[in-house]
């Protein structure tokens, strides 16, 4: 018989009344008090009884802050603020385009507010949704009509399936594309019901090819931004106007992705040039499609614009009803659209243009500044230094054009062996930061490229609490 008498855990009852638990259920209320503790005291019953805890360890104070924790924890958002570092600007993981405030008031109002979402104020009847941007998407594109889906995935899966269901699909083997998560060019073919007809070759494809498949089983022909790759050296595309001609010949239309796609031409910020939506639909593309976050700079979703009959089409599809778009997504949308109309302020006013081109200088002064407070919280194992560094605009725009940029690069100052393991103690910290911060490891060394540091003093304040484990 043993002779020491194992401390009991407190009752459920006299811990919710201890003064250490009162200020718990007053912040996170009395039902979620008792249910972490419920949880808790179940998970040490068992060590309770065999002796492993000591009084103290049950003690109601011990319970009390342990139980604060979980709650604190639980309570915390899932969705954070990060701060991307990592040198891609449209970064598809960390939400791609940052909104204009012009654009944030407006999904502010659109939350807040009853507004005409499907209703026509001037006439009193039922109206469109699509129709609050339609006038807008018609001046800066200069197409005759556009439909808005969920993305541009959505505005590929819909548009293949409004125009080509039961028919081929002709598309050169080179723009078979797969972009990031699980969307391949002939996977969303089938699933929209059309048959792929590829034609020429990875490399080279003439208006021969297209020409030789087109029959009467022929529904459309499709043309894709090739958006995260480049196929260079010995190549063959046909132009799209030439392809348009051929397409209208035989009274097919001719769909282009055009993926990032941008409203204007992005050399004139010194960018790497990117097809225009305009240049698309002026060189006979019947209906082009693009996404709203990338080079857009505005909210998720996709749009379809082109001609008329054929929007209209693509409109009366039952997958359209499942794909639309929210009204938050197009008072941002509308917001955005309107700051294209004075090209000359653009840069100031969309954060993802303004990022794009902010001056490599400007970014290495940056660096230059905030390297000693770097320097200094990571101490002695670490080299901190200032560089230029390449970064890249993101989501399939430019694949292989390069931002010059400038970064922090931190070097661990340990054999080559503990290199690695070094690198990513000091991203798991960065990550583990109030703010977390997202890097790059490349060439042994953790980049932050500072690009996109906006909020310099938020990212300051948290520095001191970076603790990197050794
Ligand atoms: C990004 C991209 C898509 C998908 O667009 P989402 O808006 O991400 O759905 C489709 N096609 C091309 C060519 C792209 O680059």
């Amino acid at each position: 018989m043993s002779a020491s008498v194992a401390p009991r855990l407190p009752s459920i009852d006299g811990l919710l009344r201890h003064p250490a638990c009162l200020p718990l259920a007053e912040r996170y209320g009395r039902e979620s008090l008792l249910a972490s503790l419920r949880q808790l005291l179940d998970e040490l019953r068992s060590s309770v009884l065999s002796g492993q805890l000591s009084a103290v360890e049950i003690s109601p104070d011990v319970l009390a802050g342990r139980v604060g924790e979980r709650l604190a924890q639980q309570q915390r958002s899932n969705v954070r603020r990060v701060f991307n570092l990592t040198g891609t600007v449209l970064h598809t993981n960390l939400g791609r385009a940052l909104l204009p405030e012009e654009a944030i008031e407006a999904v502010q109002m659109a939350a807040r507010y009853p507004l005409n979402l499907e209703f026509d104020l001037a006439s009193g009847k039922r109206g469109d949704r699509d129709d609050l941007i339609e006038g807008l998407i018609r001046e800066l594109t200069g197409a005759e009509a556009v439909t808005v889906v969920n993305n541009n995935a959505a505005a590929v899966l819909l548009t293949l399936n409004s125009l080509g269901a039961r028919k081929e699909g002709i598309i050169s083997r080179g723009e078979l594309i797969e972009i990031g998560g699980a969307f391949r060019i002939p996977d969303i073919m089938a699933r929209a019901g059309v048959r792929l007809h590829e034609v020429g070759t990875t490399n080279r494809t003439h208006a021969r090819d297209y020409e030789a498949a087109i029959s009467p089983r022929s529904g459309l022909i499709m043309r894709v931004h090739a958006s995260n790759y480049s196929i260079e050296g010995f190549t063959a595309r046909v132009p799209t106007a030439d392809l348009a001609e051929l397409a209208h010949r035989h009274g097919l239309p001719l769909l282009e992705d055009l993926g990032s796609g941008s409203l204007l031409d992005l050399t004139r910020w010194g960018l790497p040039a990117e097809p225009t939506v305009r240049q698309a639909l002026l060189d006979g593309a019947d209906i082009v499609t693009f996404s709203g976050d990338k080079l857009l700079g505005g909210p998720q979703a996709g749009l379809i614009v082109g001609r008329k009959e054929l929007i209209a089409k693509i409109k009366k599809n039952p997958l359209k009803r499942a794909l639309r778009v929210d009204k938050l997504t197009l008072a941002a949308l509308e917001a955005v659209l309107g700051l294209y109309r004075d090209p000359d302020r653009l840069a100031e006013r969309l954060p993802s243009l303004r990022l794009l081109t902010r001056p490599q200088a400007d970014i290495l002064a940056q660096a230059c500044r905030l390297q000693p407070a770097m320097a200094d919280v990571l101490g002695e194992p670490w080299q901190v230094s200032a560089v230029q560094a390449l970064g890249m605009i993101g989501s399939g725009s430019q694949p292989v054009a390069r931002l010059p940029s400038a970064a922090l690069c931190l070097r661990p100052q340990v054999s080559k062996r503990l290199r690695g393991r070094s690198l990513l103690n000091l991203e798991a910290a960065l990550r583990a930061l109030p703010i977390p911060v997202l890097g790059r490891i490349d060439d042994d060394a953790l980049w932050l490229d500072l690009r996109q540091l906006d909020d310099e003093p938020a990212w300051l304040a948290q520095l001191p609490q970076l603790q990197v484990e050794s």
